[in-house]
């Protein structure tokens, strides 16, 4: 019997679930709140898809090595697709420095991590545009999803279809699964709370704010050259980055602590965001008005969060027959550009999870097991790493404040040790490179004594000797760039 399958939301996990279930054995029904994307040109999509429902779709975004390699071992025909509609592929290999090029010999596993340089919409536009064209797939936009329906069985929920509204009427749509890939507004958890049921999820603040602006590069101008020049960084009280994308495109994004509150009042305004690019070279290069003009307003986002909320409260799934994927079970820090890969490889462990068990419970607690695995190391890094800049940004504001010893030692060994030599040594750039992109747990190249002892050794080395491997000075000091954006530091 044809199972049937509704997945709610229509974004990257929504995309991915539909791209990972399809098969002629199941109707797979992808329901989405706003209106299908335009039949024409990236271009379009990028201008005049109305995406009420992903606010963060006009935000730079960057895919890492992680989705690039499923799409391309599952989908290929998708990556074709991506690159002939202007997307492009950035290898690793395109992103060393002059300095690395000529130390760099081909290793298996490199291909693995190619980043995918696209604006947010073009991946989407020909994303759906694939999934719809795979058997069993059907896409209803327009679609508000209203509720769940709900039955008890021996004192355990299990989901039956879903309420939903197309055109003004609301109608029942029955499933034999319910995919929840509606984002980090999900309001499914609610109504199963209705019922009695909580998934509990413990956010923490990502403590940024994020700013995003789009430019077009001008006829005959290029992207500056990649000669070393960091395309992001940190200066604690503002951080930028780059993102190259498709069609000659790029955005850049500056993120600013929360507790920064005249900053992230002013950036949004066009003067002093275009102000703060110009201040750090690594951005200035890009933003060069005789290189670009902008294409967008500066796009303001806050309640950035990392939460993890529990399919199994207590050991046992909150209702059968019901999968939460994608921001819907767990949101992380847009910095780190994790998110869409971490709901593709949700999507595609619901699939195998499908596939290869049958007990409704087991299946749900198979699900669960596996994306703790596969996700559960990279989402407790990024917690960590975002409650210390939280409190590097605090510092910054404490007048004559001195940083501890171990915060030292931390510091040094980021900047004396591994910046050095990820500048230096192929080899040690690659392995820290792949848990970047998700191949690799985040701390395996701290368990590799071959990589540790080359690190510890630009550690020892006195500094005469490592000048040329240091990272250019990436802008002002606080109290300097406040006052050229014409801000109080106080
Ligand atoms: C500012 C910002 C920048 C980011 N940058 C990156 C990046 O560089 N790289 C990266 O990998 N990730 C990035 N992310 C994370 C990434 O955007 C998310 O992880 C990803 O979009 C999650 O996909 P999703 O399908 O779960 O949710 P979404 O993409 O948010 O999609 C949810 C879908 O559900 C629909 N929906 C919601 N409610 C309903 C309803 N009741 N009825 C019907 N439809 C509904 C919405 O219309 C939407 O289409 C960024 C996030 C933010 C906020």
């Amino acid at each position: 019997m044809t199972q049937q399958i509704l997945v709610a939301g229509a974004g990257i996990a929504g995309l991915n679930a539909a791209m990972a279930l399809a098969s002629p054995e199941r109707h797979v029904v992808v329901l989405d709140r706003d209106p299908p994307p335009p039949d024409t040109s990236p271009e379009e999509a990028f201008y005049d898809w109305e995406r009420k429902g992903a606010t963060q779709l006009r935000h730079s975004h960057v895919f890492l090595g992680r989705l690039v390699k499923l799409i391309r071992a599952k989908h290929p025909r998708l990556w074709t697709e991506l690159l002939a509609a202007g997307a492009r592929e950035f290898t690793f290999a395109d992103g060393l420095s002059p300095h690395l090029k000529p130390k760099y010999k081909y290793q298996p596993g490199d291909e693995d991590m190619s980043m995918l340089f696209s604006r947010r919409t073009t991946l989407e536009l020909i994303m759906r545009r694939y999934a719809q064209s795979l058997p069993g797939v059907t896409f209803v936009p327009n679609a508000g999803i209203r509720g769940l329906t709900l039955e008890r069985r021996d004192n355990q929920l299990v989901v039956t279809g879903l309420r939903v509204e197309v055109e003004g009427r609301e109608q029942v749509m029955s499933a034999d699964i319910v995919v929840d890939a509606t984002g980090r507004t999900t309001q499914f958890p609610d109504w199963l709370a209705a019922e009695g049921v909580t998934m509990p999820e413990a956010p923490s603040s990502a403590g940024i704010l994020y700013f995003s602006r789009h430019y077009r590069l001008r006829d005959g101008m290029d992207e500056p050259p990649r000669d070393g020049t960091p395309a992001g960084g940190d200066l604690d009280y503002i951080k930028y980055g780059l993102f190259p994308a498709d069609n000659r495109h790029f955005s850049v994004t500056l993120a600013c602590p929360e507790l920064e509150n005249e900053l992230r009042t002013a950036i949004v305004r066009p003067e002093v965001f275009e102000a703060a690019c110009a201040m750090m070279p690594g951005a200035a290069r890009w933003t060069d008005p005789a290189r670009c003009e902008p294409v967008s307003k500066v796009f303001a986002m806050g309640n950035l969060k990392n939460s993890w909320r529990d399919l199994m409260p207590g050991g046992k799934p909150a209702a059968l027959n019901f999968f939460p994927i994608g921001d819907a079970a767990i949101r992380t820090n847009p910095l780190y550009g994790r998110g869409c890969s971490s709901g593709a490889i949700q999507a595609h462990i619901l699939a195998d999870v499908l596939s290869e068990v049958s007990d409704p419970a087991e299946r749900m607690r198979e699900h669960a097991k596996r994306v703790e695995t596969e996700i559960r190391p990279f989402f407790d890094m990024m917690a960590k790493q975002d409650a210390q800049a939280i409190k590097r940004a605090e510092n910054q504001l404490k007048p004559g404040y001195k940083p501890r010893l171990k915060a030292r030692l931390a510091k040094s060994f980021l900047e004396d040790a591994i910046g050095p030599a990820t500048r230096d040594d192929v080899r040690v750039l690659r392995a820290v490179m792949r848990p970047f992109h998700m191949l690799e747990h985040p701390t395996a190249w701290t368990k590799r004594a071959s990589i540790m002892g080359r690190i510890l050794r630009y550690w020892a080395m006195p500094k005469i000797f490592k000048k040329a491997l240091y990272m250019p000075a990436l802008g002002p000091k606080r109290p300097e760039g406040m006052k050229r954006l014409g801000l109080n530091a106080a």
